[in-house]
This record gives C-alpha cells, sequence and structure tokens, in this order.
C-alpha cells in the first residue's frame, strides 16, 4: 500500500466526529470534470486532493468538520488520507446514510478523466482493507445506491458491483512500462490520444511520456512524431483473429475466440471479470469490451461492449 498520510499532506488532525464501525464502506468520485493531466502529473493528484478539502472547508452551509472523505485513491495508486480511521463521513456524518459507511473517492469524474486506472482500483482496494481492519464490516456499495445521485459514475459503479475485485489478481506482472529502448516512430493522426496510440502499440501513457519527454499529456499535434517503446511490442510472428463480425457477440455463443479476446481485454486492463474469461459471452465480457472501448476513447452507443471491427483491431486478438 501507498499511503500519503495527513501529516504527509501538512493538514491538522482530522476534526471530524469519531465513529468506530460502519456496515462497511462506500466508494464516490468528485461528480465534476478531472482533468486527464493526473495521469502524467501526481502532484496534481495532491492538488486536487487539497482542493477537494478546501472546497469542502469552504462549504458554510453544510458546516464540514473536514474533508468528506475517509481517503481517496489516485491514478498512480496512491491513497490519501482523508478523515483516516474512525471517522464519520459527509459533512459531519449526521445523516443515516453517512453513518452506514466509511467513504473512498477515486480521483475520477464526469468528463475528462472518467476511467478509473487499475492502480487507482487497487489503492480503493487497499483502503477498503485498511478501514476493514479498522472498524468497517463486509459491505461495498456506491454512493448511488441508497441515494438519487451518479456518484460513483459507470466505470467506478460497475466495479463497485464486481465486489470491487483487486484488478488483474496476483498472478499478472506489472505494466509498469517506461522502457527506455525505442524501435521505431508513430506520427500522430486526427483524432488520436496519447491514451489511443499507447493501447495501439502495446504500452502505456506513463511510457509514451517518458520516452518522448512531453511535458503535457494532453497536446499532441497532428504530424507530429513519437517514439515507441522497443519491449513492449508484441511479437509480430503472432498471426491476429480477423473481426467475426458484431452478430457473433450475443448470450449462448460459446467460442475459444471469446476467451482469447477475453484474455486480451485483462491484459489491456479493461477486466470486468470476477470468473473467467472464459469461451461463453457474457456480461462480464461485454462490460470488459465496453471499458476497452471508452479506453479507445468511444462513448455512448460507441462504447455498448459489443465489438466493432475498429475496436477489435486493436484488441489484436490473438488466434486460438
Ligand atoms: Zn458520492
Ligand atoms: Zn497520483
Amino acid at each position: 500500500m501507498k499511503l500519503v498520510t495527513r501529516s504527509d499532506l501538512g493538514w491538522p488532525a482530522s476534526a471530524a466526529p469519531a465513529q468506530a464501525t460502519t456496515k462497511g464502506v462506500k466508494v464516490h468520485y468528485e461528480g465534476s470534470p478531472v482533468s486527464t493531466k493526473l495521469l502524467t502529473d501526481h502532484d496534481a493528484c495532491i492538488a486536487e486532493w487539497k482542493a477537494i478539502r478546501k472546497s469542502h472547508l469552504a462549504n458554510k452551509a453544510e458546516n464540514y468538520s473536514d474533508v468528506a472523505y475517509n481517503y481517496a485513491a489516485c491514478p498512480h495508486g496512491y491513497l490519501l488520507e482523508g478523515r483516516g480511521i474512525g471517522h464519520r463521513t459527509g459533512a459531519n456524518g449526521n445523516q443515516a446514510l453517512n453513518q452506514a459507511h466509511y467513504a473512498i473517492v477515486g480521483l475520477v469524474g464526469s468528463s475528462g478523466l472518467t476511467e478509473p486506472t487499475d492502480a487507482m482500483l487497487s489503492a480503493i482496494r487497499d483502503g477498503i482493507e485498511l478501514l476493514r481492519k479498522n472498524g468497517a464490516g463486509t459491505e461495498i456499495k456506491g454512493h448511488r445506491d441508497g441515494y438519487a445521485t451518479a456518484c460513483p459514475g459507470g466505470p467506478l459503479y460497475d466495479w463497485v458491483q464486481k465486489g470491487a475485485p483487486r484488478p488483474g489478481g496476483e498472478s499478472t506482472p506489472p505494466t509498469t512500462g517506461g522502457g527506455t529502448s525505442s524501435s521505431g516512430t508513430y506520427t500522430v493522426k486526427k483524432g488520436d490520444t496519447l491514451s489511443s496510440i499507447a493501447t495501439a502499440h502495446k504500452t502505456t501513457v506513463a511510457a509514451l511520456v517518458k520516452l518522448n519527454s512531453l511535458k503535457d499529456a494532453d497536446k499532441l499535434s497532428i504530424g507530429q512524431k513519437l517514439k515507441l517503446p522497443g519491449k513492449a511490442t508484441a511479437p509480430a510472428a503472432q498471426p491476429l483473429e480477423p473481426f467475426p463480425g458484431a452478430s457473433f457477440f450475443h448470450g449462448g455463443r460459446h467460442s475459444p475466440i471469446i476467451a482469447a479476446m477475453g484474455r486480451r481485454l485483462v491484459a489491456e486492463g479493461c477486466s470486468r471479470y470476477s470468473n473467467g474469461p472464459g469461451p461463453n459471452w457474457t456480461n462480464a465480457d461485454r462490460n470488459s469490451y465496453a471499458a476497452f472501448q471508452r479506453k479507445l476513447g468511444y462513448s455512448g452507443s460507441s462504447a455498448d461492449g459489443i465489438p466493432g471491427k475498429a475496436s477489435w483491431e486493436k484488441l489484436r486478438v490473438p488466434k486460438s
């Protein structure tokens, strides 16, 4: 666990009312636009967390005793201390719904940065486990459970509904990226994002930022040449599964292609599986594929979890 404490943040002890036990933990998101700059700048995560506390303390109507959440989780996998262990959540924790659960906020929002990274999900999981050792029961809920709100947003809520599993499990090798050897370049085209380029070339945004010494991951210009890391390139010899057509994907379908697709979705950090992936087309396949589509920048009905030709070719499913 990578914990950033209140004293690391320069904050005094929390003035929030004490609460020794709850039924469990509720997951939140920011509910406002969050800059994708957070993906490449951890200082921006710390600044974001400090700004959240500041805005809560400035809210005189609700008279917050401290930042509303026990912890926050950033895209780099840091658990940022808020009220910490043994404190009620919300403004002052005098609402029954706030008293039922401790609270962890993922630093994702309603636009911009909307998809939690696997590192963020791991950090939320760290927070859940830490709170469970300190009085939290086993429930894991989203804010929208029991209250009319969009919080914690679609991607986090999907994950909560799966029981908030630690991404990848223990057998997944770490995806650290950051290969320094360069193998070839890529010329930026209209509509590209660093994330879509990283996905298409089997690397990470962080690796591309590092290799190309990019100052601002959000600012790419058309025609700009990017170095690509060598190490992470897929083996050229592996033949790929051609797109089987959207109608191939429906309930009841059983095929090794679906298992191979699922393994690639897991490798892309888009796993929404609690079991599998396996050869049967399930809702977990669809939710995982939808996460991959969102990762590529699709939204709405273009990210409905039914594979299309363009996203399929970017997924690079090996022939089974
Ligand atoms: Zn919330
Ligand atoms: Zn961070």
